[in-house]
């Protein structure tokens, strides 16, 4: 097989020989000449040929040439929270399309008012629930409003928003300008101003970080954020946008004390904190449904996708709280006292229909317990072959959604050649297990395996999963 090639996560394989014993070979064609794959490069296709995925089926996908995969990464980009093949879903959104397809987000619909009912039940002090499509376009909506907010309330002047290095928040110019990833920036600029960014939070490599104590790192790190707002005048802060858990980033939990810390700062200073949970929502860190769930956190704003509905439909949610909704009702009087923003399709059935369905399985089929015990299973798995692989620096992570940092030198923390990851993939890849690596994301840094498997995945699932490591760690490093 060629080098891994496409996708966020880097799991798409080039099958170089170019045959198929099936006569989707023409479909192959057809994608080769006329799809533009995201985040690739097409000029390997030239000689090779793309992946095409055709079906799959619980945790497994079949590609085009009847080959089966285990799924270690939900999708690609940690999306199909409960699994392929789900007919119950498929039957809602049947039903609610046949019934009403769509009608435009001024107006209410059944799904779209007993899906924010149900996720409401679950997000204790949240309230409101603004419907779009995808995870960039959540987050452009929570900046839009703390944006109003800064006009409404401070004439105009509260209205930066500050963000994480290394923290990602989608790939439109406005979410890139938020975003903490040069190798994902470059060449795209210039950005919208007034983002501002703060350090990140890595214990990991907080050697990287002048001043940074051994004792107390997350209390630091959380002042750092307190310097910047110092720094920029606490009036001009409206917002302080991040993951709970980084995702492509690098895999990265938080310390203690940290999000105890931001929250502290963000009362002091009346700053709105967004919380995005484009990838850690709706059950992937187990247990909870959220990730900030796991740290006391009281947001102002949450964005989710990915999981929301598993990538059945296209949905996700910018949600608020009612002091913030609130906020564009208390004035009857301007014209211009309500969120001013419109998204065709957000809110579209079909998504809350899914989505609803999709929340209906993670808790009949007790999918946030498994997703805690199958990931601290997966921890002890990645910790025994970090014992054998002395490449393997550092495994993190929360649920099923873990990480496993490749270093060059433990010692110095030197990160392995990027192209070496890369590898590892392949290799995992070429024994029928698909897992990823941040891709293009933090400059000589995208060197951390991911594996976000779905929900429902069980103990031989991830057996199969370390097997296939352990395997592509040796054939690379020995
Ligand atoms: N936020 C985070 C944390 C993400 O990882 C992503 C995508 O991977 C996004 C936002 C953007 O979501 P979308 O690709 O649906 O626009």
């Amino acid at each position: 097989p060629a080098a891994a090639l496409s996708c966020f996560l880097n799991t798409a394989e080039c099958d170089m020989d170019g045959t198929f014993d099936n006569d989707l070979s023409k479909i192959v064609d057809m994608d080769r000449d006329h799809v533009w794959h995201h985040l690739t490069q097409h000029k390997p296709f030239e000689t090779g040929a793309p992946r095409v995925i055709v079906e799959g089926k619980g945790i497994h996908v079949w590609d085009q040439n009847g080959k089966k995969h285990l799924d270690g990464v939900s999708g690609g980009v940690w999306t199909v929270n409960v699994g392929y093949g789900r007919e119950s879903i498929a039957n809602a959104v049947r039903d609610q399309l046949i019934k009403l397809n769509y009608f435009a987000g001024s107006a209410g619909s059944i799904p779209g008012a007993m899906f924010s009912e149900r996720l409401i039940s679950k997000m204790p002090g949240m309230s409101r629930v603004y419907y779009t499509n995808s995870g960039s376009e959540a987050n452009e909506k929570a900046f839009k409003m703390i944006r109003q907010i800064a006009h409404k309330r401070y004439g105009g002047k509260k209205r930066k928003i500050l963000y994480r290095d290394r923290d990602y928040h989608g790939s439109t110019i406005g979410a890139m300008s938020c975003g903490g990833q040069d190798e994902r920036n470059a060449q795209y600029g210039p950005f919208a101003p007034d983002f501002v960014r703060v350090p990140h939070c890595m214990e990991y490599r907080r050697h990287e970080q002048d001043g940074a104590p051994e004792q107390n790192y997350g209390e630091w790190a959380a002042e750092q954020i307190e310097q910047v707002i110092l720094r920029e005048g606490p009036d001009t802060v409206g917002g302080l946008c991040l993951e709970p858990v980084t995702a492509g980033g690098g895999v990265i939990t938080p310390p203690e004390g940290y999000w105890q810390k931001v929250q502290e700062i963000c009362r002091k200073y009346d700053i709105l904190l967004h919380i995005d949970e484009v990838v850690c929502g709706v059950g992937r860190t187990g247990r909870e449904w959220f990730g900030y769930q796991h740290y006391g956190i009281e947001p102002d704003f949450v964005t989710m996708a990915k999981g929301v509905a598993s990538g059945y439909a296209a949905i996700a949610c910018c949600v608020t709280t009612e002091r913030v909704f609130d906020m564009f009702k208390d004035d009857a009087e301007d014209p211009l006292n309500y969120f001013r923003d419109i998204s065709t399709f957000g809110g579209c059935t079909a998504g809350p229909a899914a989505a609803l369905e999709n929340m209906r399985i993670i808790e009949d089929e007790g999918l946030l317990e498994n997703t805690a015990a199958m990931g601290d299973y997966m921890l002890d798995q990645l910790n025994a072959l970090k014992d054998k692989h002395k490449v393997i620096g550092d495994v993190r992570g929360k649920g099923l959604f873990l990480g496993a940092e490749l270093v060059a030198d433990r010692d110095t923390k030197e990160p392995v050649d990027e192209k070496l990851a890369q590898k590892v993939v392949a290799e995992c890849n070429a024994q029928a297990v698909i897992i990823g690596v941040t891709n293009r994301s933090i400059p000589g840094k995208n060197n951390t395996l991911c594996y976000s498997p779905a929900l429902i995945a069980t103990k031989d699932h991830i057996d199969e999963m370390i097997a296939a490591t352990d395997t592509a760690l040796t054939r690379v490093f020995g």
